[in-house]
């Protein structure tokens, strides 16, 4: 049995991209204690799971003390959500935009199941923290990422569990530049260079070509956020050299 309280301890949402990756490391930064889950449901690339385990022991020989802290890695499958589904993340069809002005890789309200399952799992270990990428500034439209729900979600999985969970969204007002410069304060360029080798955007799953950015086909809706954002973090960067 761990003598690190459940409030020191965070579970992450880790799925292998780069908005989960600055979230593990911000995790690591706070809490005595971090585990990671990762969801498996069918998603064409299983390779954003693959970049998991390449992350975590970077970011171990990063820094020690993040190598004391990681705890458990979780995976949950979750087969259902691809069965209830009909998006181009899971089914062979091309990413365009849909109804109501969201593109046609959103789930409906994938977040909520992923977010529910991990606090069943938090409760499970004992975890009080829970951590999640959810953003509502960069891309989406994606109704379960917003702050009011990921707010409305924790109070219902307060009352619905009996526990007193915190649901974190470190990234919820930043953008993906803002994103790559955290991730350099949290852990410096070596912590930049992982997340821009190992951690995998692309909707299509391509990891063929590696840009300045990192691997992925360069022009699906998350490559070209991903791309844009590594650009704009950079021309800050090469300002802040000279200026
Ligand atoms: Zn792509």
């Amino acid at each position: 049995m761990s003598d690190i309280s459940a409030d020191q301890s965070a579970l992450v949402l880790f799925s292998g991209g780069q908005d989960s990756a600055t979230c593990l490391a911000w995790a690591l930064r706070r809490f005595a204690r971090v585990e990671t889950v990762g969801f498996s449901y069918g998603q064409r690339h299983l390779i954003e799971l693959a970049s998991r385990d390449a992350l975590i022991g970077g970011m171990a020989r990063l820094r020690p003390e993040w190598a004391a802290r990681l705890g458990e890695r979780h995976t949950l499958e979750i087969p259902t959500l691809a069965a209830v589904s009909e998006t181009a993340l899971t089914r062979d069809i091309a990413i365009e935009m849909g109804e109501g002005g969201l593109p046609n890789t959103f789930v409906p309200g994938r977040n909520l199941v992923f977010l529910t399952f991990a606090a069943a799992l938090a409760y499970r270990r004992g975890i009080r923290h829970i951590v999640g990428g959810m953003c509502e500034t960069d891309f989406s439209g994606y109704p379960d990422c917003r702050n009011d729900t990921i707010k409305a979600l924790n109070v219902a999985l307060d009352l619905g569990m009996g526990r007193a969970f915190e649901l974190h969204t470190p990234l919820m007002w930043l953008d993906k530049a803002a994103t790559w410069a955290l991730a350099e304060e949290l852990g410096g360029t070596g912590l930049v260079d992982l997340i821009v080798e190992h951690s995998h955007t692309c909707y299509l799953g391509e990891r063929g070509a590696r840009h300045d950015w990192g691997y992925g086909c360069g022009t699906c809706p998350a490559c070209s956020l991903r791309a844009r954002g590594w650009r704009a973090y950079a021309a800050d960067q090469r300002h802040g050299m000279t200026g």
